[in-house]
């Protein structure tokens, strides 16, 4: 038997939700860890809510130090300095948040992805801080490592360096016509001229952020759908007929395909 998530041999069947999986030591490790965060999540957010943002970061970094010998990834440790980042936030510690997202992104704990992601949530802590031309300069950096699986987010830093750049009246650099194209191919949005201008390129990359975002969102609304209706020989047609409607509709690829892909598999 080989582990359903990852494809190396499996130890164990491990029970996830409604579903039992044959997975790998490690991979249990990572499938209870986050739902152990998932669990706690709620008493940090309660705990930060009532103003306690010292004792929400305690608990927080407790919870961290317990899970921390199975954290194999790091996949826990990302996860808890992004949600310290926010608390910090939260309580209107924008400098010691900013300061925790540059540890993170120096730790060499992130992957392409969440590395954009890292530098995009500094960008906007920056932008709070009222230093634009310092938020940009940091989405630049992202921008600059958007390969592999850190294109899909290298749309967002593209909308924001470009939301940005008309805020403080500086243009977008042409030369980011090959990083739009590129993130425009990825999420299979179409567009037959990128413009080199900056007004036309800025105009591109505002249309695109927001056809995904209204995407994303009618695809996730699917997915609640098609959960709601549950199992069953009446709810497969269902099933069906919901995901064929909606992939002749969508006009974003990434999202057509994602149906498409569900229409083929057994409800
Ligand atoms: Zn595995």
């Amino acid at each position: 038997m080989t582990c359903e998530n990852c494809g190396n041999p499996a130890a164990d069947i491990y029970k996830a939700r409604q579903r039992a999986l044959h997975l790998c030591d490690r991979c249990i490790d990572r499938f209870d860890l986050q739902s152990a965060f998932e669990q706690t999540l709620p008493d940090l957010i309660n705990l930060e809510e009532s103003a306690n943002w010292q004792a929400a970061i305690a608990a927080a970094d407790a919870f961290l130090a317990t899970y921390a010998a199975r954290d194999h990834d790091h996949w826990l440790l990302r996860s808890v300095l992004a949600q310290k980042a926010l608390i910090l936030e939260g309580a209107g510690k924008l400098s010691e948040a900013l300061e925790l997202l540059r540890r993170v992104s120096s730790a060499g704990v992130l992957d392409r992805s969440d590395f954009l992601v890292n530098q995009l949530a500094m960008a906007k802590l920056l932008e709070k801080m009222q230093q634009p031309a310092e938020a940009i300069r940091v989405i630049e950096i992202g921008l600059d490592a958007a390969t592999g699986n850190g294109v899909p987010t290298s749309l967002r830093l593209l909308e924001n360096y470009a939301r940005l750049a008309s805020s403080i009246g500086i243009n977008i650099p042409a030369t980011y016509v090959l990083q739009v194209q590129q993130a425009l191919e990825w999420w299979g949005i179409g567009i037959e001229v990128i413009p080199t201008d900056p007004s036309g390129l800025a105009r591109v990359i505002f249309d695109a952020a927001e056809a995904e975002r209204l995407a994303g969102g009618r695809f996730r609304e699917l997915h609640e759908r098609l959960r709601d209706l549950g199992s069953g020989p009446d709810a497969s047609s269902l099933h069906r007929k919901l995901l064929l409607e909606y992939s002749s509709k969508e006009t974003v690829g990434y999202y057509k395909k994602r149906a498409l892909q569900l229409l083929g598999e057994p409800a």
